[in-house]
Formats: structure tokens, sequence, C-alpha cells
């Protein structure tokens, strides 16, 4: 048995997903005449609350068609330093947008409102203007961490006051909305766009949409095809989508759960400095400084055991749909045999 979590993006279809796929009824979405594409993304402007809603083949292109809609080249981007937009979208945003990300120095890869205030550039022919905050919830690099819906909306208001767009990169919401008990629909409230994925914490093979009201959306699916996103007969994909949606959503619990569990095992191993704070299904832990990274990985991976390094010295634990009680039995024995 292989223990693979390197992240939830491993996972494979359930035969449940399968079945769901296979039977799709399909069209030439080019001339919104997939009925399961078209399904899919009414289903998902629903649950936010917003008109429109159109799927991606994946979590960057939906983000890089947000940022292209937001501004115009030269302008600039508030976000956090950890942000996947500025880390793991291969410099994208400058050369899809023009644009230069502006970096905070945030806690786990959130900011504050006041942070994004004293990012903001004057008025003078020399600055390049801002023009987006984007948000990402939960966090990436920080540890699956969920933002404080409070400061979610001090920020709507500092957009507000600057007429800044605001953006959620929300590949991960879900695990943020089954963790605190909130509602797509009041996030959908206070963004002007966001983009969820399909293909992590709900078992997709791929797939991610945008959502927007009209105004903001006009023109998203031009971008799509200009950034090679052009689709077909993907009612087969979306059916993964629907069918996710449907029944992956609340099951996420059960992955916040393991991995809390595994938190508590790592915290008590003498190899281990520090074990971030768990609120999701991402782990993130630091080794002592005597303790070899490329051995410790090595021994997990002799035990069949997959994880994966973070840069900095720090390691990396996901949770997901294909990690079995069984697999957490295994897991934490092995841990423990660690010590
Ligand atoms: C996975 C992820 C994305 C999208 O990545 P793709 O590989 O392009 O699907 C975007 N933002 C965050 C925070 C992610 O974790």
């Amino acid at each position: 048995m292989i223990i693979d979590l390197r992240s939830d993006t491993v996972t494979k279809p359930t035969q449940g997903m399968l079945d769901a796929m296979m039977s799709a009824q399909v069209g030439d979405d080019v001339f919104k005449e997939d009925p399961t594409v078209n399904a899919l993304e009414e289903k998902i402007a629903n649950m936010f609350g917003k008109s429109q809603a159109l799927f991606f083949p994946s979590g960057s292109m939906a983000n890089q068609t947000a940022i292209k809609l937001h501004t115009n080249p030269s302008e600039q981007v508030i976000c956090d330093k950890y942000a996947h937009i500025y880390n793991y979208e291969a410099g994208g945003a400058a050369f899809n947008s023009g644009v230069s990300c502006n970096l905070l120095d945030g806690q786990r890869g959130m900011f504050i409102a006041n942070q994004v205030i004293d990012a903001i550039n004057p008025d003078a022919f020399y600055y390049s203007q801002t023009s987006l905050v984007a948000v990402e919830n939960t966090t990436n690099k920080g540890g699956g961490a969920c933002w404080d819906f409070n400061e979610v909306l001090k920020i709507r208001k500092v957009c507000d006051d600057h007429n800044l767009g605001y953006h959620l990169d929300g590949a991960r919401i879900w695990n943020a909305l089954v963790a605190n008990n909130e509602t797509a629909l009041q996030y959908g409230e206070v963004f002007d766009t966001i983009s969820v994925c399909l293909s992590k914490g709900l078992g997709c093979p791929i797939g991610s949409v945008l959502v927007g009201d009209d105004e903001i959306m006009k023109n998203a699916i031009r971008v799509r095809k200009i950034f090679g996103g052009n689709l077909r007969q993907v009612g087969y994909l979306a059916a993964a989508g629907i069918y996710a949606l449907d029944n992956n959503i609340e099951r996420l619990k059960e992955d916040h759960d393991k991995a809390k569990e595994i938190g508590a095992v790592l915290s008590q191993l003498p190899q281990i400095k520090i074990v971030e704070p768990i609120e999701t299904n991402i782990i993130i832990f630091e080794l002592n400084t005597d303790v070899d990274e490329t051995a410790f990985v090595q021994n997990l991976a002799d035990n069949n055991i997959k994880i994966i390094g973070m840069g900095g010295g720090k390691l990396r634990i996901v949770t997901h749909l294909d990690y079995t009680d069984a697999m957490h039995e295994r897991l934490l024995g092995v841990l423990k045999g660690l010590k």
C-alpha cells in the first residue's frame, strides 16, 4: 500500500464519479451546447450567488483570467508573499496581464486590512496603479489556514474606498467552508470574482470554475480563449464536478480530522521542531536543524509513505479522499516508530 500525502491533487476518480462522467450528456461548449457544463456552471454560480460562472481546465487559468479581467498592463495586484498567483503560476500575472505584485508580509498567507491600505500606491503618475486585491482561502503555502471572515469584510471596505477589484483564489474554499461552518453565498456577497478548484479535496481529475457578476465576467470567455482554454464536449469532466459537489464536500471534515491526528503525533516526535497550526487538510512542519531532511523523507518513502518538501526546511503532508482509514492507521504507526 502506497500512502501518497504529497497533495490532495493525487486522488483518482471513484467508481461513482466515473459512472457520472461516462453517462454525461455532452455537446459543443463553444456553442454553449454542452448541457452538463451549463449545469455545472449554473450550480456553482447559484452556490455563490453570482450571475455567471465559467468552467476552466485549471485553477491557474481561472486565476489568470480573473487578474486579466481586473487589471490593465502596468498596474499592480496586492497579495500575500505566499500567494499561489505569485509563487506557483509561473509568473503568469506578469506574462499574461503585464502586472506586478505588491507582496504583503502576512501570517500563514493571510494579511489584514491595514496592510492593504498601506500597500495601495498613491495617485501619482510615477507609481504603478493599484487595481486588485487577491486573497487565498484556504492558504496553500500557509498550511491550509483559514481567513477570519471579519478581516475579509474589512478588506472589502478598503477595496470599495479605493475602487479596487477583489478576487478570491478559492482553490480550497470548500475546506474553509466546512472547517468554519461558512457558506459559499457569504463569500459570493463579498468578492467580485472567485475561482474554485474541483480537482483538489473534491477529487475530480480536472476542473476549476470562475464566478462573478455580468459586468466583470463579460470578457471572461474571450480571455479563456486567448489563454488557450477553449472547450468542446467537456461535459464528461463537468459531470465529475457536479458529482463532487453533491458527494464530496461534507466529507472534507474527515480529512481535517485525520490531519489533526497526524499533527498530534508529529508534534511528539523528537525530530520535529514545530508543527504549524492545523485548520484543514494541510500539515506543515519543520525538522530540527540536526535532522537531515532528505534522510527523513527517504525513510518515510522506504515505508511507502510519500510526503513533500516546501523549501526552507518545511515539509508538507496533505490528507485527501484517497487517504483511507487503513492508511491512516499505518501512517500513525510508522510515525510513532520514529521516536
Ligand atoms: C492548486 C491551486 C491553484 C490552481 O492550480 P492548478 O494546478 O492550476 O489547478 C490555485 N490556487 C491555489 C491556492 C491552489 O492550491
